[in-house]
């Protein structure tokens, strides 16, 4: 039996550990892939009170070390379920079952697809959902990013220092991103804002090769000659399997306020997977800290 069980090793299951053993529980944490969540692959942090630079890499894995130092297990294991037993909540994974006195649903969101013909066949053929992970490929090469929010502008930037050009597609021709990043692309003299418009078609064979875009007001399309498309269009959470004890909306985030509290006493959730105005590091973190101390003083 275990005090707490932290679903997901993002930046709120992390935090949430932190606060967990800080508070004198025995915590496990799992995950299904890696430690870190999406920030690991976020090039440069630059909106972490009191970071004033930090690569997401480097982020992610002070938080892990953190944690771990702390005493937090973490076991890389899928979750399947969670069932609700009054006083003890069993978590099935793919390898077995756990017992815990309290549980903390942090799985944050994973990459939204395009959704263009032939996306998933040409990923790392010149599809990529990472420009950390894969702009190296393409140095001295053309790239497109799509998307409009921080991930699209932050990889803009990132790949601007390595491609040859980079076009940055957008459906509107305004950022949800950062201002002063939105600037400093606008500054780049490799960067080309092909705004507003939308990805139609993924051209080539063996590997991309090009990609059509269109504006959807004025019908014009565009072919534009690249090697690589980085797309950054926003997450989607992945909450299925905790329908048996949580609420979820009809997009798929785990409905709770800013207490982080479910309809079931002892199960918690924090960060990106959570109904939420505000998706940031800061406000996972802090939703890890919140979640934690919840479920500390649930067990009392
Ligand atoms: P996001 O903020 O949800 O932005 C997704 C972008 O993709 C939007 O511009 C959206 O367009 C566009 N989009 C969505 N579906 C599309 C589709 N089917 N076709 C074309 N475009 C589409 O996602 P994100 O940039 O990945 O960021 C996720 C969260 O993490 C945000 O809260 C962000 O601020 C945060 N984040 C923070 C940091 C940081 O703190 N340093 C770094 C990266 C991300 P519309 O604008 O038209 O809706």
């Amino acid at each position: 039996m275990r005090d707490i069980v932290i679903i997901g090793a993002g930046t709120a299951g992390l935090t949430a550990a932190i606060y967990a053993c800080r508070a004198g529980r025995d915590v496990l944490v799992l995950e299904a892939s890696s430690y870190g969540g999406q920030i690991i692959n976020t090039p440069d942090i630059e909106n972490y009170p009191g970071i004033r630079s930090v690569s997401g890499y480097d982020f992610a894995t002070g938080l892990y070390e953190q944690a771990t130092g702390l005493g937090a297990e973490v076991r890389y294991e899928k979750v399947a379920g969670v069932e609700d037993r009054g006083d003890v909540k069993v978590v099935t994974t793919t390898q077995g079952a756990y017992e815990a006195r309290a549980v903390i649903v942090a799985t944050g969101a994973k990459n939204r697809p395009l959704g263009v013909a032939r996306e998933q066949e040409l990923v790392g053929r010149g599809v990529s959902y990472c420009a950390t992970c894969d702009g190296m490929f393409f140095r001295g090469k053309d790239v497109a990013v799509v998307g409009g929010g921080n991930t699209a502008v932050g990889d803009a930037l990132f790949l601007a220092n390595i491609a040859r050009k980079v076009y940055l597609v957008h459906r509107r021709d305004y950022f949800r991103g950062s201002p002063a990043d939105v600037a400093r692309l606008r500054e780049a003299d490799n960067v080309e804002f092909v705004v507003p418009a939308v990805v139609d078609e993924l051209i080539g064979d063996q590997a991309l090769e090009a990609i059509r875009v269109s504006d959807p007001a004025s019908g014009t399309s565009r072919r534009i000659d690249v090697a690589g498309v980085f797309v950054a269009v926003g997450q989607i959470p992945d909450n299925a399997a905790f329908a048996g004890v949580v609420d979820i909306d009809e997009r798929g985030y785990v409905v709770a306020g800013e207490d982080c509290v479910t309809r079931t006493p002892g199960v918690f959730v924090a960060g990106d997977c959570r109904t939420k105005q505000v998706r940031q590091l800061v406000t996972a973190a802090g939703d890890g800290a919140v979640a934690a101390t919840a479920a500390s003083a649930y067990i009392g």
